[in-house]
Order: structure tokens, then sequence, then C-alpha cells
């Protein structure tokens, strides 16, 4: 004999000895368990044999068809380490060797006439051999197939054995098919449970991996992971297989692995999942992508096992810094505008100024035609720079940080105050300026200027649209409210240009032909300084019958006699807001 074929023998003698070896770790459970299956076969069968042939020497068993069932058996074990084809139809192979045991089987109790112990034997093969045939099974029509042929075989066996059996064919009977019976009920239930349970793990798997968010779950005791789902997988660049088992640490940058520590690994079980943002998950690649992480930790059969959502925040982070450049490119900009706007409002008004100064001195001391063309300039002087001003007026209040200086103040006074500006307003065109004043002491916190600001624009604008008639100004109050009311008898506003009342440029006469000069922009300045005190403007109009302006403010009720701040005003009457912040 040779030394390579000592070394083979010995090699079989010490795996045979050693279960672990008989197995390769790549190999399913379930061809580990039918080689199981198979060794014990070929043991058993002669085993049995042997106690047999010593105990009842008498009954018949021939050894060819006991060495044959039991080298096949054998067989089938070692050629599922050879061949693949053997591996992948290995179900099919042993139900049909069980099939062949079981009718060797039957039929040697036949030929012993159902000896009692070849009897017992059988029923103990049939109840190894169901449980056998049940543990490839995923469904019960097979099993149902195989009791049917064993029990079947069996009794048409006794029913055939002359001239009578040596067992009690009815004990016997009633033994085998009641075997088969409840084994055949433990199975469905069994196959029932396990179809289930399947399900139940394919539901959690199908919504794992359905998941927007990458989900790892890592053994809280060992640090590795034990599951991921598919996005998992995509985010990560590794396969699945390679993420199981691995080191949860892999998947994080070295500076972040004390705060991913901190969040995984914690003392008690918090119910409140932990969040953790601006952290990091370094990819198959070895690129860093910026992830939100949402942990929780969970008691797994015994064990803590930490669940880990990470979400890809790539595209949020993107934005969040384009946000950034352009809040600070717009903060930039209004700077610039703010500027612009200083340098422009003192570049204007001075030389306006002077060449009003001047066209009114030329106006007093030129004759004739002269003094026509001076009086002109004069004027068109004032109302470019009445436009300047609502231009300017409306820029701040847009961009600008209009700091208003609230405090209490009386409106009728106020009103009363500015009638003599108001006054030579309306009566310039002949119109009457009334003033009504149910609710002398009703008191608002404004900002004087403003307010001033507020009612210059409403009955400068009455006075405009108001051919003949009258301008009412009424102060009233609620519990609650002061209201200021401009009611005039003038052309109103037709309903299409309502909507577009407060916006700013709009005008309901447009184009160079337009029958009111004015630039467009006094409501919007007035709508503007309400709602910067809050308060509400509201118009009433009818087209040829006049027009009502309610400006409401929260009303106060204050100490008498406190000061407010002094008002600020232009030759054309017109208060002047605070210069732009
Ligand atoms: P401007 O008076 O400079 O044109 P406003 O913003 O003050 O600009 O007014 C916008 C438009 O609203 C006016 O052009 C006019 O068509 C309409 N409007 C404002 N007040 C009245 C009013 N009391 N009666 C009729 N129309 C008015």
């Amino acid at each position: 004999m040779s030394c390579p074929r000592i070394g083979f023998a010995l090699t079989a003698v010490r795996d045979a000895l050693n279960p672990a070896a008989f197995f390769s770790e790549e190999d399913a459970p379930r061809l580990r368990a039918y080689r199981v299956v198979c060794a014990l076969a070929v043991v058993l069968i002669p085993c049995f044999g042997l106690v047999y042939d010593i105990t009842s020497p008498g009954l018949r068993d021939p050894l060819w068809a006991r060495l044959g069932v039991d080298a096949a058996w054998g067989a089938l074990g070692v050629a599922s380490f050879w061949w693949e084809r053997v591996r992948t139809h290995m179900r099919r192979l042993m139900r049909i060797l069980l099939y062949v045991t079981t009718a060797w089987i039957i039929g040697l109790a036949w030929i012993n006439g159902f000896h009692p112990d070849v009897a017992l034997g059988l029923l103990f093969t049939l109840i190894v051999v169901m449980v056998s045939f049940s543990m490839g099974l995923d469904r019960p029509a097979p099993l149902g197939r195989f009791l049917a042929f064993s029990v079947g075989g069996s009794l048409a066996a006794l029913a055939l054995t002359p001239p009578r059996p040596q067992v009690n064919p009815f004990v016997f009977g009633l033994c085998i098919t009641g075997a088969a019976l409840v084994f055949y009920m433990t199975s469905r239930l069994r196959l029932a449970i396990r179809k289930r349970l399947l399900e139940t793990e394919r539901r959690f798997r199908t919504l794992m991996d359905a998941a927007n968010d990458a989900i790892i779950v890592v053994d809280a005791e060992t640090g590795r992971l034990v599951d991921a789902n598919d996005r998992a997988e995509q985010l990560t660049g590794y396969v699945f297989d390679e993420l199981q088992g691995m080191h949860h640490s892999i998947l994080q940058p070295v500076e972040e692995r004390a705060e991913y520590a901190a969040l995984f690994f914690r003392e008690k079980i918090h119910e409140k999942p932990y969040l953790g943002d601006d952290l990091s998950l370094v990819t198959q690649t070895g690129e860093q992508v910026p992830v939100d992480l949402s942990v929780s930790v969970a008691e797994v059969d015994g064990g803590p096992l930490v669940l880990a959502i990470f979400r890809d925040v790539t595209d949020r982070k993107r934005h969040e810094r384009q946000l950034v450049e352009a809040r600070e490119r717009a903060e930039e900009m209004l700077r610039l505008k703010t500027d612009i706007l200083n340098n422009m409002s003192h570049e204007l008004r001075t030389p306006l100024t002077s060449i009003l100064g001047f066209s009114e001195t030329l106006a007093e001391d030129l004759d004739g035609e002269l003094q026509e063309f001076a009086e002109i300039i004069h004027t068109s002087t004032r109302r470019l720079r009445k436009t300047l001003n609502s231009v300017l007026n409306m820029a701040q209040l847009e961009h600008g940080d209009p700091t208003l200086d609230p405090a209490p103040m009386t409106l009728a006074d106020e009103v009363e105050e500015a009638l003599s500006v108001l006054r030579p307003l309306a009566e310039e065109k002949g119109l009457t300026l009334r003033t009504h004043l149910p609710a002398p002491g009703a008191q608002a916190r404004l900002d004087e200027a403003a307010f001033h600001r507020i009612l210059h624009n409403l009955v400068s604008n009455a006075v405009k649209f108001t051919e003949e008639g009258s301008i009412t100004l009424t102060v009233e109050a609620d519990a609650s409210e002061v209201h200021l009311r401009v009611s005039d008898t003038g052309v109103g506003i037709s309903d299409d240009f309502l909507p577009h009342l407060f916006e700013q440029f709009r005008q309901q006469s447009r184009g160079f032909g337009r029958d009111f000069e004015g630039s467009g922009l006094g409501l919007a300045i007035t709508k503007r300084l309400v709602d910067l005190q809050d308060g509400t403007i509201e118009v009433e109009s009818e087209e040829g019958e006049g027009t009502t302006f309610t400006v409401s403010f929260p009303r106060q009720r204050v100490e008498e006699g406190a000061p407010g701040p002094e008002e600020t005003a232009d030759e054309d009457g017109e208060a002047r807001l605070p210069e732009v912040a």
C-alpha cells in the first residue's frame, strides 16, 4: 500500500470522527442535514442487520438487499461532496432512496410473515423516514404521497401475508396509520408556521429595501454589521456580503469615530432615536458622503442591536451653501443700494434746493415773460423734488431699514395741526376741507412723521382727484381701534383698478396724456407706512361719486402730555421720513 493511500485513509478516518470536517463552510444547512441523514442510514442499516442476526437468527434477510440499500445511501452522501449535479438534485435523490428503503423494509416484513421484530423495525423505520422526508419539505403534497405509499404498501403487504401474519393486523394497521396521520398533521402545522414566518420576513425585507435611507444594523456587543438594506449597498458601494460582518468603524471617517461611538453605544436603551448631523459616511472608494444619522437601540433575542439610519444630505448641503452665498451677495447688494440711495438723496436734493431758491428769487425780481419762465422753473422743480422724495422714500421703505419712532399721539390734534398746510391745498382748487372729529381724545402709538406723511398723501390725492365739492377728514374710535377717514367727492376709482391701487407706479389714467400728474408711489408708500405701524388701510369708491380711504391703528390710552418726536417737513408740507439707515 502506497503512502498517499495511507494518508488518504487516515484523513478519511479523522474526518469521520470529526463531524465538523464533514461539511464545508459554504454548504447550505439543508445540504449538511441531508448528509447527516445519509451517514445515519449508512451506520444504522448494518447495525440493525447485525442485531437481527444475533437476536432472531431464523429471519430471512437477503444480504445483497441490505448491502445494496446501505451502499446507495453511502454513495449518495459521498457523491454530494464531488458532484455539483448531485448536490443540485440532492433533495430528489434523497426522496428516491427513502422510497427504496421503505419498499425494502416492507418487503422484509412481508417475506418474514410480519414477524413482530420485523414489524417493530418497520414501524421504527417508517417514523425515521417520515422525519427525514419532512426535513426537505416546502409543501405537504410530497409527504402525503410518501405516507400513502408507505402506509398503503405496509397494509397491502400485511393483507397479502400467507396464511396469517404474526402480528395483529388490526393493531399494526392502527399504529402505522395513526403515526402517519399525526405526523402529517404536525408537518402541515409546521409548514404553515414556517410560511407565515417567511412571509413576515419577506415583508420586512421588502420594506427595508424600499426605504430611501440607508439602514444598517450593528451588533452592539461586537460592533459588527448584522444587516443592511439595498440603499446601504448603494450609498456605501459595498455589496451585502461585504457589509455583513464588517466592523462599523470602517464606514466612518477617523476623526468622527468617537462621535459615532457615542451615538451607537450608550448605556441605556433610549426610547427616542438619537439624531446626529454634520457626519460623514466613508464609501468603498474612500469618498466621504455627508449624512444625517438617526440611531435607535433595541433588545433583540437578549442582545442589544443598533439600528442606524443614514440620510444622504449631499444635495441639501449644496443648497445650503448656495443659499448662504446668495444671502451674502444679497446683503452686499443691499449695502451698495443703501449707499447709492443716501448719496443720491444728498447729491440730488442739494442742487434742487438751490434751483428752487434761485428761481423763486428770479420770479420776484423779473417781469413779464422772464418772470413767467422763472415761475415755471420753480413749479417744475418743486414737482421734480416731490417725485424724487417719493422715489427715495419708497426705496428707503423697501430696501432700507426705516427706523420709526412711535410715541403716543392724539389723532384729532394732529389732524387739526396739519390743517394749516392741507387747507390751502384744497382752497387753491376751490374745494371745501371739512373736519369731523367725534373722538377728540382717541390716541394711538405712532411715528409722527409717518402719520403726517399718510395724512398728507391721502389728502393731496383727494384734492388732486376732486374737481368740485368737498373733502372730509374724520377721526373716530371704537374700543380697540382709532380710524382716520379721508372722503372726497371726486372722480372715484374704477372696480378694475381697485385691486392694483396700492401697487408701486400704478395709476388709473396712464400714458403721456394722463389727466393727473403724479408718480404712482403715494399710496404704495402710505400702505407700507400703515403696515409698519400695525395698521390697516381700506378703500371704498364709486366712479364719479367719490372715494373714502379709512386708515385704522390699534387704539392706546396713554397719559396726557406725553411728548412726541419733532416733526420734520419740507416746503411742500410733506413730512419727511428718517434717512435710510
Ligand atoms: P399718484 O397720486 O402720484 O398717481 P398714488 O399712489 O397716490 O399715485 O395713487 C395711485 C392712483 O390711485 C392714482 O393715480 C389714482 O388713479 C388713484 N387714486 C388715488 N387716490 C385717489 C382718489 N382719492 N380718488 C381717485 N383716485 C385716486
